[in-house]
């Protein structure tokens, strides 16, 4: 789970990082009236679950509360990135000197978290990964140890930061450190920490994924989710049990299993080419009962870029028969024409595909195998466009 750039701020100042308290806002009126209450001078910042704001012109210093409402109606309702602004941040403004970045993730390679350190921040990291990487220092975290006090010190000298700033860096940096592993996270990170000009540490941004498997225990967090800013597929998905990533191709994938969710997405790019891909990620898991398989398709066909369905399952304790009448069901309730390509492997696959066929439905289709499916669920789709 994402969180904001707010909730992730005021997070971090429970840790004891240093940040601007500024508040939200969701409308133009709002806005000035925080403005008013913070001197005028502040920054007006979109909050959506996407990084770049600032280059689409998302983020704005305004030196008036009457700037301050123009700029927020205007950033209000603006699209980045595809996701609509429904809430801006105004926070007081800041006169930098240098933006660093600071942030941890999970490295699964070595099992631990890393923390990275920049000169560049202010930039997308995987932008300086890509172009710069030598900017980048980063240590490994032993998870028993801590964040080492000669860690955070290594990673100051690495990017040259003054002398001056080592100690304040070094606590910001076992804060951070605090916060992600007592928010379960699995990602955290400050873009840009900035210096200030009266010569201060300061997290300007800030960015958390929290690790869905842990909000259970973590209710502060869980209740932060903010489905308005998810794609509606994700939340109905969510609600059914289902695990769904929207992607942007034009084959809607069903699928029970994770990593055969992730092969079938492959081969429709395989044979999908730079045109046509797989237009979700979709793992409706075990069991795929007719109300599960009708809740997946339901949310499937809502995606309009899709042409074709593949759906791929594989019946191990699952039987294949089962999951037959489960599809016909579905379709019984969800009415469509989009081509649908099936593909059935393993316990009672044909007697699934039997069933499959003696529906005689025109739009229904299977296939042998993932390829001759992948190939069919891509001409499909090339026939559409
Ligand atoms: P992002 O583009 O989504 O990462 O949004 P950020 O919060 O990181 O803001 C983008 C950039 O806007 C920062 O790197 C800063 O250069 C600039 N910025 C943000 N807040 C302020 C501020 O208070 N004062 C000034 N002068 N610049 C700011
Ligand atoms: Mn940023």
């Amino acid at each position: 789970m994402n969180l904001h750039e707010y909730q992730t701020k005021f997070r971090f100042a429970e840790f004891g990082i240093p940040i601007k308290r500024g508040k939200t806002a969701t409308t133009g009126q709002q806005a000035y009236d925080i403005a008013r209450e913070l001197g005028g001078h502040v920054v007006i910042k979109a909050q959506v679950l996407a990084g770049g704001r600032g280059k689409a012109g998302g983020v704005k210093v305004v030196n008036s509360p009457e700037q301050a409402e123009e700029m927020a109606a205007k950033i209000l309702g603006m699209k980045i990135k595809g996701l609509t602004v429904r809430k801006v941040l105004v926070d007081p403004a800041v006169n930098i000197a240098s933006e660093i970045y600071l942030g941890i993730v999970n490295d699964r390679s070595i099992g631990k978290p890393v923390i990275m350190a920049s000169s560049e921040g202010g930039v997308e990291i995987e932008i300086v990964a890509r172009d710069n990487p030598d900017a980048i220092v980063t240590e490994s975290i032993d998870p028993f140890l801590g964040l080492l006090d000669f860690q955070a010190r290594t990673l100051a000298s690495g990017i040259n930061l003054p002398h001056e700033h080592w100690r304040a860096f070094a606590k910001i940096a076992t804060n951070l450190y605090r916060c992600y592993v007592a928010s379960d996270a699995v990602l955290a990170e400050i873009n840009p920490l900035v210096i200030t000009k009266e010569n201060e540490l300061l997290a300007l941004d800030g960015k958390m994924v929290i690790d869905d498997n842990a909000l259970f225990r973590l209710p502060l967090l869980a209740e932060m989710r903010d489905t308005d800013a998810e794609p509606v597929e994700e939340t109905q998905a969510r609600a059914a049990g289902i695990s769904y990533v929207k992607l942007d191709g034009q084959i809607g994938c069903m699928v029970n299993g994770a990593g055969l969710a992730m092969t079938t997405m492959d081969m429709t790019k395989l044979y999908g080419g730079d045109e046509i891909g797989p237009a979700n990620f979709l793992d409706i898991g075990g069991g795929a009962q007719a109300a599960k398989v009708a809740a997946a398709l339901r949310i499937i066909l809502a995606d309009l870029n899709v042409k074709s369905v593949l759906l791929n399952i594989f019946g191990g304790i699952t039987r294949c028969d089962e999951v037959a009448r489960g599809i016909l069901q579905a379709l019984d309730e969800v009415k469509t024409n989009i081509p649908m390509i099936i593909r059935l492997a393993g316990t009672n696959a044909e007697e699934g595909l039997k069933i499959i066929d003696s529906a005689q439905l025109t739009n229904l289709t299977s296939a042998a195998t993932l390829t001759e499916a992948a190939k069919k669920a891509v001409e499909a789709a090339q026939g559409a466009n």
